[in-house]
C-alpha cells in the first residue's frame, strides 16, 4: 500500500464533469489499496478572472494581503466541490485550506515560501480512512496571513506535502501526457519522455519548459520526492521525474526549450576596471530585477560591452536603472532588445560527450540564424537568438540531436 498525492491542475477540475472524473480517478487508487492525498487549483482560468476584478476596482497596484486572500478563494471552490463529488461516490473526504492543512510561509504576500508543515490534520484524515483534498497554492504566514506561493504554486503545495508526509509518489495531474522533448506545439515529432532526472527537469522549468513550476522541482529534488507528470484526461501512465540512475544509459540530449519572455539589455563602453558590474548589478537587484543571463567583452581599448537578459515586465527597470548610473560609471549608452528568444538544449549525458555544443552551433549557423548570446551548465547549452526565428531552429535543432 502506498500513499499517494495526487495533485490536479486548473483545466483537470474546469467544470463539474471533470471534478466527477477526477473523484472517480481518486476512488479507483484507492480501492487499488492506496491511501491517497489531493492537491487542487483553482478551476480552469479562474485565478485569471479574479486578478482581472482586482484590477477593475483598484487602478493601482492592489493591496497584497488582499490580494492573497482574494486569489486563494479560486481553490476552495474546486476543493469543496471535489468532496462532494468523493461524497457522491461514498468515498470520505475532508477539505483543507493551506493554513487548515499546516502549511506555515513567510510573510511575501503574492510569492511567499513555505516555511514549515504541520501535517498532523491530514495524517489523521488518513488515518481514519480519509481522502483529505488540500487547496493548493496558499498557507498562512508567521503573522497569520493568508498568503499564496506564487503563479503556478499548487505544484509547490503537492510536492512539498508529498515530502511532509513522506508519501512514495506525488503525482501531477495536467492536461498533457508528460514531459515532452520539446513544445509539440512547436516541434510536432516531439516525443514524450518516459523518464527524466531531476537536474534535466529544474533545466527545463527554468527555461520555458512550462509543464512544472520550477520551484516544485527543486523542492522535490532536495526532499527525494518522485513524480509523475501525467494526464487527468487519458490517465495514461505519464513521465517520470526521479533521482539519476548511474547504472542508466543518459541520453547525451533529452529535450530543447525555447523561452520568449526574456529582454536583452547591453550596457556599451564601460571602463574595464574592478567594480563597474558589482555597481551596476547590485542597482538592478535593489530594484529585484531578476538578472538571468550575463555576458561581457573586453575591448582592446580598455572598455567592456556588458548584456544580459532580464524578464521583458522587468525591462522598463533594468533600462531606467542602468541609465541612471551613466554618469557615474562613465559608459558609453544602454541599448535594448526585447525580441529575443532563449533556445536551450538539455541532456544528463552531455557532461561526458564531447561535440554536443558543436552540433548546436552548426545547426543554427545552417539556418543562418545569429547566436546573440551563449551560457552553459554542465547538462544545458542556452542560446539567445532573434524572436523571429527560434521556432525554426527549434525544429531543425530537435532533429539534429535525433529526438524526433
Ligand atoms: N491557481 C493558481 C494559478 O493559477 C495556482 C495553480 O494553479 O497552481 O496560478
Ligand atoms: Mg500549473
Amino acid at each position: 500500500m502506498a500513499l499517494i498525492v495526487q495533485k490536479f491542475g486548473g483545466t483537470s477540475v474546469g467544470d463539474a464533469d471533470r471534478i466527477r472524473a477526477v473523484a472517480d480517478h481518486i476512488a479507483r487508487t484507492r480501492r487499488q489499496g492506496n491511501d491517497v492525498v489531493a492537491v487542487v487549483s483553482a478551476m480552469g482560468k479562474s485565478t485569471d478572472d479574479l486578478l482581472r476584478l482586482a484590477g477593475a476596482v483598484c487602478s493601482t497596484t492592489p493591496p497584497p494581503r488582499e490580494m492573497d486572500m482574494l486569489l486563494t478563494s479560486g481553490e476552495r471552490i474546486s476543493m469543496s466541490l471535489l468532496c462532494m463529488a468523493l461524497a457522491d461516490l461514498g468515498v470520505p473526504a475532508a477539505s483543507f485550506t493551506g493554513s487548515q492543512a499546516g502549511i506555515i510561509t513567510d510573510n511575501e504576500h503574492t510569492r511567499a515560501k513555505i516555511l514549515e508543515i504541520r501535517p498532523d490534520r491530514l495524517s489523521a484524515a488518513i488515518a481514519e480512512g480519509m481522502v483529505p483534498v488540500v487547496a493548493g497554492f496558499q498557507g498562512m504566514s508567521t503573522d497569520r496571513d493568508i498568503t499564496t506561493l506564487g503563479r503556478g504554486g499548487s505544484d509547490v503545495t503537492a510536492v512539498a506535502l508529498g515530502a511532509a508526509l513522506g508519501a512514495d509518489v506525488c503525482e501531477i495531474y495536467t492536461d498533457v501526457t508528460g514531459v515532452f522533448s520539446a513544445d509539440p506545439r512547436v516541434v510536432p515529432t516531439a516525443k514524450r519522455l518516459a523518464h527524466i532526472s531531476f537536474d534535466e527537469m529544474n533545466e527545463m522549468a527554468a527555461t520555458g519548459g512550462r509543464v512544472l513550476m520550477l520551484r516544485s522541482v527543486e523542492f522535490a529534488r532536495s526532499h527525494h520526492v518522485p513524480l509523475h507528470v501525467r494526464s487527468s484526461f487519458t490517465w495514461e501512465p505519464g513521465t517520470w521525474v526521479v533521482e539519476e540512475d548511474e547504472s542508466m544509459e543518459q541520453a547525451i540530449v533529452s529535450a530543447v526549450t525555447h523561452d520568449t519572455s526574456e529582454a536583452k539589455v547591453t550596457v556599451a563602453g564601460v571602463p574595464d576596471r574592478p567594480g563597474i558590474a558589482a555597481h551596476l548589478f547590485r542597482a538592478l537587484a535593489d530594484r529585484a530585477v531578476n538578472v538571468d543571463m550575463i555576458v561581457q567583452n573586453t575591448s582592446a581599448n580598455g572598455t567592456t560591452d556588458i548584456s544580459f537578459t532580464v524578464p521583458r515586465v522587468d525591462l522598463a527597470a533594468a533600462v531606467e536603472v542602468a541609465e541612471s548610473l551613466r554618469a557615474e560609471l562613465g559608459f558609453v549608452e544602454v541599448t535594448s532588445d526585447s525580441s529575443i528568444a532563449r533556445l536551450s538544449v538539455i541532456g544528463a549525458g552531455m557532461k561526458s560527450h564531447p561535440g554536443v555544443t558543436a552540433t548546436m552551433f552548426e545547426t543554427l549557423a545552417s539556418l543562418g540564424v545569429n547566436i546573440e548570446m551563449i551560457s552553459t551548465s554542465s547538462i544545458r547549452i542556452s542560446c539567445v537568438v532573434d524572436e523571429a526565428v527560434v521556432e525554426d531552429a527549434m525544429r531543425a535543432v530537435h532533429a539534429a540531436y535525433g529526438l524526433g
